[in-house]
């Protein structure tokens, strides 16, 4: 029985997939846990901390502000700042967070700022697009990069990484090998061209892989590996869904139980009409929760005493209502919108979406709570 919505947050789950996820690295590759948008919606410190006490080595997140809420939790692994932005320098070093530099002119006002303060030998690391075309320096840079790092000693450059596009995608295993070869070979020239300048020059870490990757790619995880989804419970393949075990699980009390008769509609604006009596049960989660619309009409069902029970018309911001009409059930019952069996990948697809989309979005106001 659950008194409100609530998201369960099993560790002892975390600690299963972080082995799943080991076990396919060498022993002495690096493992980095993705922990931005709040630990994909799980809960921040918690999960930070049994990751570091499963030994993880380096975390990862999008925003400053996520890494100075990491340190404020005493989280003292190294953080690499996936998406650094220039309007946030001064916290990137008051929490000291590694930047990812992925444009040559974040690179330039990077150096520039910390010339400023007068610092030397701040980490940081260069990241290349290989063909995903979001964020990263293109190979063609190679000239600017090389003589902006030389031009200073303001930088340590710990690691040369790249990101795959569709590591998940079977289909697109030619890209993704592409992408490998690419951003192998763009390694060499570089680390070739740094010690012809700078003999002294070491070979930073590589690293390419986000958990696909790491499980469709094993041969290429490098120094390190940078893994969220999996760590969550999720593989985007059933196949690697079946070793991995769901973390969050999200459960809500039936509010209120109404019978409704044939011609009678549900929910905003007719959303649903019943064709025959319909029991319907309301539920406190709605799109303000990230319960999207595109979860009502039917997209998203839900479980009731181990039973389907499909969510009818628009979802509200606050509420939504589900079909119990086969379902002997009452106010107080519980319900549950994903758990170990019904995982969160099976109720986003059912509306289209990714279980990433559907966890990272799940609002603070969902009471997090660790299962013992
Ligand atoms: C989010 C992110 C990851 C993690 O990807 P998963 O598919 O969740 O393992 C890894 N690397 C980068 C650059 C990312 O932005």
């Amino acid at each position: 029985m659950v008194k409100e919505p609530t998201l369960f947050i099993d560790l002892n789950a975390l600690a299963h997939n972080y082995r799943v996820l080991r076990q396919q690295l060498y022993a002495d590759t690096k493992f980095l846990a993705v922990v931005k948008a709040s630990s994909y919606g799980h809960a921040p410190g918690p999960v930070a901390q049994k990751l570091v006490d499963l030994g993880v080595d380096y975390f990862g997140v999008a925003y400053a502000l996520e890494g100075a809420e990491l340190r404020a939790a005493g989280i003292s692994t190294p953080i690499l700042l996936l998406h650094p932005m220039a309007a946030h320098f001064e916290q990137i070093l008051a929490y000291n967070l590694e930047p990812s530099l992925y444009s040559v002119s974040l690179m330039r006002q990077w150096i520039d700022f910390l010339e400023s303060k007068n610092i030397t030998d701040y980490p940081v690391h260069l990241k290349f697009n290989s063909g995903l075309n979001r964020l990263g320096m293109n190979f063609e840079e190679i000239t600017e990069v090389v003589s902006a790092i030389l031009g200073t000693n303001s930088l340590r450059i710990c690691s040369v990484f790249s990101h795959l596009g569709a590591s998940d995608d079977p289909n697109a295993e030619e890209f993704t090998r592409d992408q490998i070869t690419r951003y192998d070979s763009f390694y060499e020239t570089f680390t070739e061209k740094m010690r012809n300048k700078n003999p002294l020059f070491n070979n930073p870490w590589r690293h390419l892989c986000n958990t696909s990757g790491v499980l469709n790619y094993p041969e290429a995880q490098y120094n390190m590996v940078r893994c969220g989804i999996g760590l969550y419970g999720y593989g985007n393949d059933p196949k690697y869904d079946r070793l991995l075990r769901p973390v969050a699980q999200l459960k809500a009390p039936i509010l209120q139980i109404h019978q409704v008769s044939a011609g009678q509609s549900v929910g905003y604006n007719h959303g649903f009409i019943a064709q025959k009596p319909t029991v319907i049960a309301s539920l406190p989660l709605g799109h303000a929760d990230g319960l999207h619309r595109i979860f009502g009409k039917e997209n998203g069902c839900v479980w009731i005493h181990d039973q389907p029970a499909p969510i009818l018309g628009n979802v509200c911001m606050d509420m939504l209502m589900v079909d119990v009409t086969n379902i002997p059930c009452e106010a107080g019952d519980t319900a549950v919108i994903f758990d170990q069996q019904h995982g969160a990948q099976d109720f986003a697809e059912g509306a289209g979406t990714i279980s990433y989309e559907l966890l990272t979005g799940l609002s603070k106001r969902i009471r997090r709570s660790i299962v013992p």
